[in-house]
């Protein structure tokens, strides 16, 4: 499985295979996985930190000079959907970061570039309302994950993105991990929510509800994955689908 984006558990450097048995996520930040809930357990200490900061970041109160765009409650909920967003769809946003920042012809774009994959909030939630009520339940089926909607993407400079010094500290961290065993580095795709009609450039960066995801990456000649000039729309494809990915 080491051929693709790969995800390493954060206490004892396993390899997941996804056909076996998938790595359980942290509870709090979502971003670290675990083999089993022993290494979970010993991780902990030396990742608290890390982790505290990271749920602190994603409260209201950070983000004050936003609160007027989303009530309380609902900045919770979109938070928490985010996050499982995310981690239902890593396998997929590993491989368009890979794509976006065109990893195999210039494996240096991981070290200076992000992939910015912008969402808005999905109106399927007003759309359940109007259902006809013989088919309600299933369209509530079908819905009930879709919390967002593909808006656009963009590859922006890292350093400009991320300035973060514990999360920088994370991801330097995981870089150094990954080409101590010959990989790339670590590669970052950034999940954000921004409100609808918002004029994507001039979003100030921070300010909206986002998710970072970091991906570790094998040595590029390991690789199978080709290169796909279309991955834009393969990304948005899969993303509206809700169907697990597979390449
Ligand atoms: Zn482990
Ligand atoms: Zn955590």
């Amino acid at each position: 499985m080491r051929e693709r984006g790969y995800r390493l558990c954060d206490q004892c450097g396993a390899v997941e295979n996804p056909a076996v048995a998938r790595f359980r996520l942290c509870g709090g930040c979502m971003t670290t996985q675990y083999c089993s809930q022993d290494c979970q357990k010993a991780h902990w200490a030396s990742h608290k930190v890390i982790c505290q900061h990271t749920v602190a970041q994603q409260q209201p109160s950070s983000y004050s000079s936003h609160s007027s765009q989303y009530a309380n409650d609902d900045y919770e909920e979109t938070v928490k959907a985010l996050r499982k967003y995310t981690s239902t769809h890593t396998a997929l946003l590993g491989w368009a970061g890979f794509q976006a920042l065109r990893l195999k012809k210039v494996p240096a774009n991981i070290r200076h570039s992000v992939l910015v994959i912008n969402l808005t909030r999905s109106s399927s939630s007003q759309y359940h309302h109007s259902t006809s009520r013989h088919n309600s339940s299933r369209t509530h089926e079908n819905n009930k994950d879709k919390k967002f909607a593909f808006h656009s993407t963009q590859i922006l400079p890292l350093a400009s993105y991320l300035t973060d010094p514990l999360i920088l500290a994370d991801i330097a961290r995981r870089s150094q991990r990954s080409r101590a065993s010959g990989g790339v580095g670590c590669l970052i795709v950034v999940l954000r929510v921004v409100p609808y009609g918002a004029d994507i450039n001039a979003l100030n960066n921070g300010g909206e509800i986002n998710q970072v995801v970091p991906v570790e990456v094998d040595r590029v000649e390991g690789i199978q994955w080709a290169e796909r000039a279309d991955w834009e729309s393969v990304l948005r494809e899969a993303l509206e689908s809700g169907r697990e990915f597979r390449v």
